[in-house]
């Protein structure tokens, strides 16, 4: 029996304080999940230094939300993450994603400090199916308890991400690249995630579901509103219950699949609070790399996949923008295929060497990369492009 979900209606970032408040209370109060004296790690989505109305990033109101009840009972909070999208893991770099994501007035709050320290720790899952031993940033080993803060959003790859994915930031830096190159399939991918859970575990999850992110996400898609605050201490019921609340079928979510044929999800988790769907939320756009459910020519997304792996041409592909390039490099530096370079000051794409990963759309802030159907797409699914 999956944990409960606690849901709360939080139609703003000013309402977050008295939302999040009431999502613990709903699964027990904050002394169900760590005791007075612990150092906790706040683990939000820093995918990227965005501005926190891209809804790229775990909005700062919700972190101080959280901050606040926990240093109100006498915790200490760090908070940490490391970010993707090609971004190097330094001190410097850190301090540009916590500027640009609006979070240094979090430090204002007694007992709170922003994590720089870029050391990492290797931490074994013995019960992984892919993958037993990770490379994971200090903080998240050497904290007393994590809270995991994520953001419900499209994904190229993973087709959505939420509680589940939001634990891959503790990866530090380019080691996430290996992962991508070793499992470039968003099934194994999604293996391997629920094989770090095995590492880490968070004593709770909570969702900034206020705005969440749709289309080609998770950095380049589009706001949408939803208004809530969702957590829980299972991460699979909190995807399981965003994910119908945003209209994006779970079978379609690999993540959730995968969960679910390991048997963490063998019933509908209980929902505490208000009812996700009496806000009738439309169904997010899907990024152009997902299949829709219950289709066409009854192919599933598992068969298309393991055509699309034997023959990974076929699949849809990153193609560089040539009039928005600027030449950055941050495709190139997170390409963990080395199929992305420079020429003179462009980025290029090797498509021989492309293994789909979607890591560079991912990175590329002026978004120069677009995603262009494969040919199985467009013969199966018709052209959307
Ligand atoms: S496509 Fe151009 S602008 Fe985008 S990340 Fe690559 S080099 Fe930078
Ligand atoms: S070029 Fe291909 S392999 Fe490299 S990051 Fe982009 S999608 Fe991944």
């Amino acid at each position: 029996m999956p944990a409960p979900v606690s849901s709360v209606i939080c139609s703003t970032y000013d309402e977050a304080e008295e939302a999040v408040s009431r999502a613990v209370d709903l699964l027990g109060g904050i002394s169900s999940f760590v005791q007075p004296t612990m150092t906790v790690l706040i683990k939000p989505n820093l995918l990227a230094g965005a501005a926190p109305e891209r809804a790229v990033t775990t909005h700062p109101a919700v972190i101080s939300a959280v901050a606040r009840l926990l240093t109100e009972y006498g915790c200490r909070v760090v908070i940490g993450d490391s970010p993707g999208a090609g971004t190097r893991y330094t001190v410097s770099s850190l301090r540009k994603a916590y500027e640009r994501s609006g979070f240094p007035p979090l430090c204002a709050i007694p007992g709170v400090t922003l994590n720089e320290d870029i050391s990492h720790t290797t931490v074994a899952s013995p019960n992984g199916h892919l993958v037993k031993r990770f490379l994971i940033i200090s903080p998240a080993v050497s904290a007393d308890a994590i809270i995991s803060l994520s953001k419900p959003k499209t994904h190229l790859l993973t087709t959505y991400t939420g509680a589940v994915k939001n634990l891959f930031g503790i990866i530090p830096g380019h080691e996430k690249s290996l992962f991508h190159s070793r499992f470039p399939d968003a099934d194994d991918f999604s293996e391997m995630l629920l094989d770090l859970h095995g590492a880490v575990i968070p004593v709770l999850h909570l969702m900034d579901a206020v705005i969440g992110m749709e289309g080609n996400g998770p950095l380049s898609g589009n706001p949408r509103q939803i208004g809530l605050i969702l957590a829980s201490r299972d991460p699979h019921a909190l995807d399981l219950v965003a994910c119908r609340t945003i209209g994006i079928p779970p079978e379609i979510v690999p993540t959730l699949m995968a969960a679910r044929s390991r048997g963490y999800i063998n019933s509908d988790p209980e929902i505490r609070g208000d009812d996700p769907s009496s806000l009738k939320v439309l169904p997010f756009r899907l990024p152009d790399t997902a299949r829709p459910a219950g289709l066409r020519m009854k192919i599933t997304r598992k068969a298309l996949a393991r055509l699309q792996r034997s023959a990974r041409f076929l699949a849809p592909y990153p193609e560089v923008v040539e009039s928005r390039c600027i030449g950055c490099g941050a495709c190139v530096r997170i390409c963990p295929a080395e199929a992305a370079t420079l020429r003179n000051r462009r980025a290029e794409i090797d498509l021989g060497r492309c293994i789909r990963c979607y890591c560079c759309h991912e990175s590329c802030e002026e978004k120069a990369i677009q995603i262009k159907e494969g040919l199985f797409s467009r013969l199966l699914f018709g052209r959307r492009q």
